[in-house]
């Protein structure tokens, strides 16, 4: 069986046509003019693939993987077995992310909205790495739907479909992502990149968010309500937004401090990942 017929096999069968999902935050983006959907896979080492390799101790421990839907042992399973299917026959998962953005394009259109999509939900995959294999069945494909890629040259979801806006948080190093290198340190493609801080004295967090300091990248950080959004901004140096009103981050600007609320097991953190009145880490300076 062909890697395209794989795919189709399974959207059919399993996933009624599409990968990709949409959850609460997500849907708030409606407001905003955006349809948005994302990919939800399973983070850390908990698929027995590991998908975050930049995660931190505190930031496995609070992950939100397993809290609202992920509350459900179906749902957590479904995120496992994507994993895997992503890791396993990255061929014909790549064929099924195709269609299902595809399909996703086609729902937003209907619906006046434009598409943003966030294939990192609860993972750390670097997207602009993962080629698409251009076979005759899905050059076919892909013909019937008007898109014309050059088969020489194995597209990425970022390349193959240069006017959707793709947008993750992440915790790897600029130097672990081909993406920034390729846009000259800068959020200029349709992938836009947040980097995600933890307030835990961890070395990788450290350097991670040393680099985001260094060229004015956006910096996402849980922290307690207790901590004032002054006392963020004077911290951190720069303006300070609320990161829950939506989730798409490429409509902020740069160079701010994204101040996410605790969520899931965040809400009774003991890792010294979300920031509180008692945390003893400090942001770095330029
Ligand atoms: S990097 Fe993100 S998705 Fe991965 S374990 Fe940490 S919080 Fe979860």
């Amino acid at each position: 069986m062909s890697s395209f017929t794989i795919a189709k096999t399974i959207l059919g069968g399993i996933y009624n046509q599409t990968l990709l999902a949409s959850n609460s935050k997500l849907d708030k983006s409606t407001d905003y003019g955006h349809h948005n959907v994302g990919l939800s896979l399973a983070p850390n080492s908990s698929s027995g693939y590991d998908m975050c390799v930049g995660a931190t101790p505190g930031c496995i421990s609070n992950c939100i993987f397993s809290s609202g839907m992920g509350k459900f042992s179906t749902v957590q399973a479904a995120r496992i077995w994507r994993t895997r299917w992503l890791v396993e026959d990255p061929d014909s998962f790549m064929m099924a992310l195709v269609m299902s953005i595809v399909r996703a394009e086609a729902e937003a259109k209907r619906l006046g909205l434009k598409l943003a999509v966030r294939p990192n939900v609860f993972s750390d995959v670097k997207w602009e790495e993962k080629r698409i294999p251009m076979t005759s069945e899905l050059m076919d494909w892909l013909d019937s739907y008007h898109i014309h890629p050059d088969k020489t040259n194995w597209p990425t979801i970022i390349t193959l479909f240069p006017l959707i806006q793709f947008y993750d948080y992440t915790k790897l190093h600029s130097h672990d992502r081909e993406i920034w290198e390729h846009n000259g340190h800068g959020n200029d493609g349709n992938y836009n990149l947040t980097f995600s801080a933890s307030a835990e004295n961890h070395e990788y967090n450290r350097r991670v968010i040393e680099y985001a300091v260094d060229y004015g990248y956006r910096i996402a950080m849980v922290a307690t309500q207790d901590v004032s959004s002054n006392q963020l901004r004077d911290m951190w140096e720069r303006p300070v937004i609320d990161g829950d009103q939506h989730d798409l981050r490429f409509l902020d600007e740069e160079e701010v401090l994204v101040r996410l609320k605790p969520k899931g097991f965040g809400k009774r953190d003991t890792t010294g990942f979300v920031f509180t009145p008692d945390s003893k880490w400090t942001p770095p300076r330029k």
